[in-house]
């Protein structure tokens, strides 16, 4: 496993760095980008430092993404955050072509892309892995650098919640706030402001939420559901985490007909049974109780939550 200290090396050797992470970026994926790209400016200010991909209106207060049209290449260094494979890397399409690529990431290992990876599997988000390396190198930061981290870490971990939120995660946090003295109660409300229609959305999951005997939830939510209610199709998935303790479910998934790309998106959530697995036999992934698929049909959703009810009822059984 490489090092920061390695890291840092390999970036003071380019002038041009590219920082890209996973399609469907959410407040991790955003946080770790931007802040490490703030941090690369910072401390180098020789740099070109480029942030691409797309990204959803909501996060935009996160910071603005850049265009690499002009840009060779076979002389940049292409680093990327959050991603465990190829193919779900966003706005990159000649990742051979970049002299170097360095890997960091906090998923279980799916393949190796990068001549220098640094993954913690056990870590609760990449952003917390931007801020250890940053403290590891010590480099400076700024309020914005660390706002982006804080909105990383508090995005993945669902305000602390969630597995992987560790001593060392409190204490990383602990020690962001009393470097940077950033309000962070004030990062709530762009964070987590959302429109009354996505509440009644809200509403009309869990009124018609299936469960079944194993205790998994499913809905199927079709592009007419979410027209009636005015939302898009990424909606469902902001609200998927809401469900995490409810004593009769302890598998849950949401399925959004997504049109536009012909894709139904299912997030997948787990209390116990490992499910990540069963999201890769449908080309998805993800991490052992938070996963996702891009799926082509509703059989395969049927066939899907078969899976994840088989995998429930094993679990109960132990
Ligand atoms: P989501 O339900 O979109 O919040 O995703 C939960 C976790 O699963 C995240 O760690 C994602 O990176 C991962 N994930 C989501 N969709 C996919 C997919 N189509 N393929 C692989 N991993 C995914």
């Amino acid at each position: 496993m490489k090092s920061f200290k390695e890291i840092l090396k390999e970036i003071k050797k380019y002038n041009n760095v590219v920082i890209a992470r996973h399609i469907g970026a959410d407040p991790d994926a955003l946080g770790s980008q931007f802040s490490l790209k703030e941090l690369i400016q910072t401390n180098f200010k020789n740099k070109s430092v480029y942030a691409v991909g797309s990204i959803a209106s909501r996060f935009r207060f996160m910071g603005a993404l850049d265009k690499i049209d002009d840009l060779d290449p076979k002389e940049s260094l292409l680093i990327v955050l959050d991603t465990p494979d190829k193919k779900r890397i966003e706005g990159i399409d000649n990742l051979e072509e970049f002299a170097s690529i360095i890997k960091i990431d906090h998923h279980p290992f799916v393949e190796k892309y990068g001549n220098i990876e640094y993954i913690e599997d056990q870590a609760s988000s990449t952003s917390q892995l931007i801020f250890k390396f940053a403290l590891d190198n010590k480099l400076k930061l700024t309020k914005k650098i660390a706002e982006n981290i804080y909105i990383g870490i508090v995005g993945d971990t669902d305000r602390f919640l969630h597995d992987y939120t560790t001593n060392e995660t409190i204490r990383l946090v602990s020690k962001l706030l009393d470097m940077t003295n950033i309000e962070f109660t004030k990062l709530y409300e762009p964070l987590y402001i959302r429109p009354l229609s996505e509440i009644r959305f809200q509403g009309y999951i869990y009124q018609n939420l299936t469960l079944t005997e194993n205790h998994v939830a499913y809905i199927k939510l079709t592009d007419d559901i979410m027209k009636k209610y005015e939302v898009d199709s990424a909606a469902a998935g902001n609200m998927i985490n809401d469900l995490k303790f409810v004593q009769e479910i302890i598998v849950w998934v949401f399925f959004s007909e997504d049109v536009k790309s012909k894709i139904i998106k299912a997030n997948i959530r787990s209390r116990g049974p490992i499910i990540n697995d069963i999201a890769a036999n449908y080309g998805g992934g993800g991490h052992i109780y938070a996963s996702g698929a891009r799926l082509t049909n509703w059989v395969d959703a049927e066939n899907l939550i078969k899976d994840l009810d088989e995998v429930a009822k094993n679990y109960l059984a132990q």
